[in-house]
């Protein structure tokens, strides 16, 4: 198993290149590593690394990793997050990549003691197994969660089909960053929206050339798996 430190110097060059062929500063782009599937101690040799951003789909990975690293991280939960569940771990998590309905956005408003930082998922590519708002359904969600001042709508999160083509995946991440565009566009104060959640081991050079500002990179990083 290669060290995280050789995995990252790897990905590193690659998220350099991709961001010079689309004239874009690395300084923009912030690497995720997804610790879902890996143990505290891989965690630790990413931090030592030099990552500082974490990301958990669960909130058992999230709390316990968190209990085990603390501050010195930034912590993304970026998996769906169950309503009855917000209470347990809303006020430590730094970046929510998940914000997929109303019903979530209530409870958050609950449960907050601070302004949450929120992607608003959405699913693009329509598949019947992905969540998210649906592309049209976008602009009308994220007007609504004005209601929810707990919320703060800092871009939009999507998930790519799993394929290799790569039409496929560049369609994909260029529809949710012109529908970021529009969002933004709309200047409102609780949604200035302006950062792409996009990309993981299989496909963030291409969502770096489409203009992701958050790439979430598990198994490529610390795996494998
Ligand atoms: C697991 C996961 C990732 C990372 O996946 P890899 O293919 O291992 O890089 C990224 N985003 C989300 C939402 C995930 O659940």
């Amino acid at each position: 198993m290669n060290t995280v430190q050789q995995n990252l110097e790897r990905i590193r060059e690659d998220i350099s290149s991709a961001a010079a062929k689309s004239g874009r500063k690395t300084e923009d782009i912030t690497l995720l590593a997804v610790t879902k599937y890996v143990t505290i101690e891989r965690t630790k040799e990413a931090v030592d690394a030099g990552i500082v951003d974490l990301g958990e789909n669960r909130i058992e990975g999230f709390l316990e990793k968190q209990a085990a690293i603390g501050d010195e991280a930034i912590w993304h939960f970026i998996g769906s997050l169950q309503s009855r569940k917000v209470k347990d771990v809303i006020n430590q998590v730094d970046y929510l990549h998940a914000l997929d309905r109303l019903s979530l956005a209530k409870e958050i408003q609950k449960r907050a003691a601070k302004k949450i930082k929120c992607f608003v998922q959405v699913n693009v590519s329509a598949e019947a197994t992905k969540s998210g708002v649906s592309p049209a359904e976008t602009l009308a969600f994220i007007q609504e969660l004005a209601a929810y001042p707990a919320i703060e709508v800092v871009g939009l999160m999507t998930m790519a089909p799993n394929t290799q083509d790569e039409d496929v995946l560049r369609s994909v991440f260029s529809g949710l960053r012109q529908l970021r565009d529009e969002v933004a566009a709309q200047n409102m104060a609780h949604a200035p929206c302006a950062l792409l959640s996009m990309g993981m081991s299989n496909d963030y050079k291409i969502a770096i050339e489409e203009g992701a500002t958050h790439v979430r990179v598990g198994s490529a990083l610390v795996g494998p798996y």
